[in-house]
């Protein structure tokens, strides 16, 4: 018999219930008793929706985040919380989030853990902190309560832990000591854990081992062997998992170390999965994780069984099958989904249906093909039906994409000379002033928004609304003096929704909610099919805010890589293949604001860093398609014409040289929260074009000082020729309001005018 399992179920909620609760919570308006009802109440429902697995998991549910539980269970506190007073609810926010002066009495300010993406998912955890000095300590409580509920609702539970060595890597050592010195501490207090688990008659744990899908350097290769071989005198079988990746070069040491059984995920790694048919020891199981745990398409089952039936006629009960991954990064019912276009609904599967998925595998195995025939047949008619789909292929768009020729890829002259034709036509102070993109998302905005979607606005009340917002940002931007200005972007919720709602192949579920961090959740859209411009999405809306002004406006609009990492993707041809078809769609739309008069044009390419593969041996080949994307939308223009890109992160060392092949005329970034620190990526790479590093951090509500901005911007002026600085914020301005925004704009602007006096900017070049 095949044995069918879980690797982790999505915990926001179906309704976002653990948001609401946990927003609520913190706003003092619902007792730290309502939230725990909440979330066991969640559990509940959760457990019986994976009730027809044989073993259902137990520890993914957290109420902020997996990482920082472990945290909590190895007794790994930040020490700034450990003497607060409070319950230990109150503490374990207190490192997710921070506290800040004002919540508390007499109370000091504690800064939130850092927060970094979860391997190559959307999701974020808080990063384990260690020093020389950690020590580890088991609080299982709340592991060893869940078990004991799940086990009253279902005979086979099994625990999912993260395992040690994953966990020491996903942290970050705050004295430069080796993370590894820690092994042995953290391995002791894992082995007690493993004892208590086996009290409570716990059979099988699942231990989380990502890392094995990364490029692991000998130390890392010992620590899981010492790991493993440490581990192995407990009583409990341990399922070693592994997912997100292949494990190429760490196949033979996942094969080798002693331990009950192996997770792969078979949705990127079959043929490694048949090699492990053939090596894995006999008395091991293999888990297969069949279903992709990270993507929202079905599951061809009938190919699948194809391959897996000579799997498990060697296997035999060896065999346990799972989707690939935590369910975490997937919505949960595709059941409420009552909008979504028919045809498009049936090629989905969101965690339920991939569990539905999973079980009718093994009966197919376990009682053969014929006893789930009609859901097979269901399940090759949606095959077929997307395969063939001609909302899905657009012959036109095929065509397109493979006619770009390298014209397409370049501006017409090198930047130097751009810079002349431009610099002489817009006559620029110098330490030009400009804004990421957005103003203040105002209530009343929002409000706008919503009653046009319900239908409460007319298209023409609605236009007029927006104009009135437009014009209001216009006008105060030219009050206070900035060089160039933006319209705001009043009618844009999402700045990749926006675009996806007009362009040819996207589609959006109503609560398609995945976990981003916390109680954050995003809403991504999902490309189901080739990716074509129709109309002009932004020119009426950049016209008019031109029109107000004899300063030049920046038409604003999303990149092809952004577009493509915040959404849900097709699995029907490779990732650079979509990002070829939106980088033709938004040149378009570059190539119409041009048309419509619109001089300067910045295109965001936010999540570009993003995209990285987790193995560095596969960076350029990313690096390569995605600058080559970016080109492609941007180029189409004339030297006169002034791309501007912007990206919100500050890490930039090792991707310099993509960054400056991009060709962008200016780039604005993200600097003042490390004070400029990244500007150290500078020193070694010239970076060749103009460049906005950030002087006011817009996450925080602290207006910079005059003084501040003048000191972050001498600093860069160190690295970087004067000439070819601006002066601009770290990124758009949307969540703050209109009293924080304008004085900290007029400091800015009062510090660029003082360094152009101060700073001869042709001197330092
Ligand atoms: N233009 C966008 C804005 O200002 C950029 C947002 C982002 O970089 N995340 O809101
Ligand atoms: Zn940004």
């Amino acid at each position: 018999m095949v044995t069918t399992h879980n690797l982790g179920f999505p915990r926001i909620g179906k309704e976002r219930e653990l948001k609401f609760a946990l927003e609520n919570y913190w706003k003092g308006s619902v007792s730290e008793s309502i939230l725990l009802d909440t979330a066991v109440a969640l559990q509940t429902r959760h457990w019986l929706e994976q009730a027809s697995l044989d073993w259902i998991p137990v520890g993914d549910f957290s109420l902020y985040d997996h990482v920082l539980d472990a945290s909590f269970m190895f007794g790994n506190i930040p020490e700034r919380v450990r003497e607060m007073t409070g319950s230990g609810l109150d503490q374990y926010f207190r490192v997710a989030r921070g506290r800040s002066v004002s919540d508390g009495a007499a109370c000091a300010s504690v800064h939130a853990g850092e927060m970094t993406k979860w391997f190559d998912t959307n999701y974020h955890y808080i990063v384990p902190e260690f020093d020389r000095e950690t020590r580890f300590s088991l609080h299982s409580e709340p592991l060893l309560e869940s078990l004991h509920r799940a086990r009253q609702l279902h005979q086979q539970v099994k625990p999912v832990l993260l395992g040690p060595v994953t966990y020491l890597w996903l942290g970050k050592s705050r004295d430069g000591s080796n993370k590894l010195d820690l092994l042995d501490g953290l391995l002791s207090v894992y082995a007690q854990l493993l004892q208590e688990l086996a009290e409570a008659g716990v059979e099988w744990v699942q231990i989380d081992e990502p890392i094995l899908v990364m490029e692991l350097d000998e130390s890392w290769m010992h620590a899981l062997r010492k790991t493993y071989y440490q581990l192995q005198s407990s009583s409990v079988n341990v399922l070693l998992t592994t997912y997100f990746g292949q494990l190429q070069g760490n196949l033979q040491l996942a094969c080798e170390l002693p331990v009950a059984g192996l997770h792969v995920d078979a949705s990127v790694a079959r043929e490694e999965a048949d090699k492990l048919v053939d090596w894995l020891p006999s008395h091991k199981i293999l888990s297969l994780g069949v279903v992709n745990g990270r993507g929202i398409w079905k599951t061809d089952l009938t190919a699948m069984l194809d391959w897996l039936e000579p799997i498990h006629a060697r296997l035999q009960d060896r065999l346990w099958l799972a989707p690939s991954c935590s369910l975490l990064h997937v919505p949960v019912d595709l059941q409420s989904e009552s909008q979504l276009d028919e045809d498009i609904r049936s090629w989905l599967a969101f965690a339920v249906q991939k569990l539905d998925e999973v079980a009718i595998l093994a009966r197919a195995l376990n009682q053969g093909r014929h006893n789930v025939m009609e859901a097979l047949q269901s399940n090759h008619a949606a095959i077929a039906s997307r395969r063939h789909s001609k909302r899905v292929h657009l012959p036109d768009v095929k065509s397109a994409v493979r006619a770009i020729g390298s014209g397409m890829v370049s501006r017409q002259s090198p930047y130097s000379q751009r810079a002349e034709i431009q610099h002489s036509q817009f006559r620029l102070p110098a330490f030009p002033t400009t804004t990421i993109g957005s103003f203040p998302q105002t209530q009343s905005i929002r409000e706008a928004r919503r009653d046009y979607r319900m239908g409460k606005l007319s298209e023409s009340q609605y236009q007029q609304r927006m104009q009135q917002e437009i014009a209001h940002c216009v006008r105060e931007q030219e009050a206070l003096g900035l060089d160039v200005l933006v319209h705001g972007e009043p009618e844009r919720n999402d700045m990749v929704e926006y675009f996806g709602e007009q362009l040819r192949g996207f589609t959006f579920t109503q609560s398609g909610w995945v976990q981003s961090y916390g109680s954050r959740c995003v809403k991504p859209p999902i490309i189901y099919g080739d990716v074509m411009h129709t109309h002009a999405m932004t020119v009426d809306w950049i016209r008019y805010a031109q029109s107000l002004t004899k300063k030049p406006m920046k038409g604003m609009l999303t990149g092809p890589v952004t577009m493509l990492n915040w959404s849900f993707v097709r699995d029907d041809q490779p990732r650079a293949e979509t990002c070829m078809q939106l980088a033709l769609a938004i040149r378009q739309e570059v190539l119409a604001l041009e048309q419509a008069g619109i001089r300067i044009i910045q295109i965001d390419e936010a999540a570009l860093r993003e995209g990285l593969p987790l193995r560095k041996s596969q960076w350029q080949d990313y690096l390569d398609w995605a600058v080559r994307a970016f080109r492609i939308a941007a180029n189409g223009v004339r030297d006169e014409t002034q791309i501007h890109t912007h990206m919100c992160y500050s890490e930039f060392n090792d991707i310099m040289t993509a960054i400056a092949n991009m060709d962008a005329d200016v780039i604005t970034i993200e600097t003042s929260r490390s004070s400029m620190e990244l500007l150290d990526a500078f020193d070694q790479f010239a970076y060749p074009n103009e460049i906005g590093p950030g002087v006011y951090d817009i996450h925080s509500p602290n207006i910079p000082s005059v003084d501040a901005i003048i000191d972050l911007m001498q600093k860069a002026a160190q690295r970087i020729p004067a000439q070819r600085l601006w002066v601009n914020p770290d990124c758009g301005l949307k969540t703050r309001n209109w009293e924080e925004v304008k004085p900290a704009l007029r400091n800015m602007i009062a510090a660029s005018r003082y360094l152009s006096q101060h700073l001869n900017a042709s001197q330092s070049s």
